[in-house]
């Protein structure tokens, strides 16, 4: 799922801080992803495919608490698989809210009426809901008809009870500009913000046709910023994030940004990307060989522009340059003209294919727990028996 951004949150003073501390790398959203369980299977999606037993893993409350705790960025969204699925995402959400945090909570709505009593309505709380167009075309991209009706009935249920709500957009290849453009009227009309990142090519997803490079990002940007010329759309980006999406900026993207913690740990380096795991934040800060990801430098990087790893690039473009964000601003998104210089792709490294390791792994640990689990049982009874007799 794409997540919304920032434009809710107030994290200029944060971002000073850390330029402040010398920092050269901080969080600014936490990933929290405390299962993969969904209730779809989009076609687009590379975050579902994994066997039962990981499918059945969650994080507790504690660790999702402790996750940001640890990580410290100011804003958490909750992706998954599908968090309204988790029994205890009420109490997930509050503890997060308790700490202050701005909470995006990512859902796909199938559910979001039926349990928006687990919620109450706050500042540091946001619904994001996937919809990833118009009616048609979302009921396509999640493969089951009806979905946008709920999604869209549940935003107007959540909104009626005083909840923020936005909608987020994963835009792949085939979906033309004007449609994009009218999906963008209808969320006015709805009264949401809406973000929109192009689909990460997840390796494991099922539809590996639909996935646009770098090229077609652009263009297709430029097609529907030009379509929305004097409208006000409601974008939850900054400015400099939809210039690049536009072909208008030379980016490299920032994966610490919005670094990821799910069932098998601190993911390495990126919420995209699945690479190794670390067991505390600390760990992936200081492990992962920040140099050897992104765009030009490898090949699973080559096409990705998706606002999870552009869009803190941005944010520290607009902390250093504040003229020129201010000009984007004003001035609004070019659609004509010459793009900025695109990445070399000459040098990037080949891809590495884990994931059925990180699988085996992580299904040897889950048999362990059980086997420990169950002896500990058989134990406490026996004992019980004991003091019995
Ligand atoms: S709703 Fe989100 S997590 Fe669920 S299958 Fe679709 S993209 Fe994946
Ligand atoms: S380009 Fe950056 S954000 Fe995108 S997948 Fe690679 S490391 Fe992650």
């Amino acid at each position: 799922m794409a997540i919304p951004f920032f434009k809710e949150i107030r994290i200029g003073g944060y971002l000073m801080k850390q330029k402040l501390l010398g920092r050269k790398r901080y969080p600014l959203v936490l990933m929290l992803e405390p299962l993969f369980r969904c209730n779809l299977a989009c076609v687009g999606c590379g975050k579902i495919d994994y066997p039962d037993a990981i499918l059945n893993r969650r994080m507790t409350a504690q660790e999702c608490w402790d996750a940001a705790d640890e990580c410290g960025a100011p804003m958490v969204a909750i992706p998954g698989g599908e968090p309204l699925i988790h029994k205890e995402i009420g109490e997930i959400v509050r503890g997060l809210v308790a700490r202050k945090k701005f909470v995006s909570l990512c859902t796909n709505a199938l559910l979001l009426e039926k349990k928006l009593d687990l919620f109450e309505p706050s500042p540091y709380l946001f619904f994001s809901v996937h919809l990833d167009g118009l009616k048609d075309h979302h009921d396509k991209a999640v493969s089951q008809k009806g979905v946008f009706d709920r999604a869209v009935s549940a935003i107007k249920a959540a909104k009626a009870r005083g909840f923020t709500v936005n909608v987020n957009a994963t835009i792949f290849d085939g979906h033309p500009a004007e449609e994009i453009a009218k999906f963008l009227d209808f969320t006015t009309e709805l009264g949401v913000g809406v973000s929109m990142s192009p689909g990460y090519a997840y390796e494991r997803a099922p539809d590996q046709e639909h996935f646009l490079n770098r090229t077609k990002t652009k263009k297709l940007f430029r097609d529907v910023f030009a379509l929305g010329k004097g409208k006000k759309w409601n974008f939850m980006h900054s400015g400099l994030f939809l210039d690049f999406l536009a072909g208008n900026q030379s980016y490299e993207c920032t994966p610490w940004g919005m670094p990821a913690r799910n069932i098998f740990g601190w993911q390495k380096p990126c919420y995209l990307l699945g690479e190794g795991y670390a067991k505390t934040f600390k760990e992936l800060m200081e492990t992962t060989d920040w140099d050897s990801y992104g765009t030009g430098k490898y090949e699973k990087c080559a096409n990705c522009m998706a606002h999870c790893g552009y869009e803190p690039t941005a944010a520290t473009a607009a902390l250093s340059n504040p003229l020129k964000a201010m000009w984007v601003a004003l001035r609004g998104i070019k659609t004509t003209g010459p793009m900025a210089p695109e990445i070399d792709l000459s040098k990037q490294r080949p891809a590495q294919y884990i994931f059925s390791e990180q699988v085996q792994k992580k299904l040897s640990e889950i048999r362990r727990d059980e086997a420990l689990a169950a002896q500990q049982k058989a134990a406490a009874a026996a004992q019980k028996a004991s003091t019995a007799a």
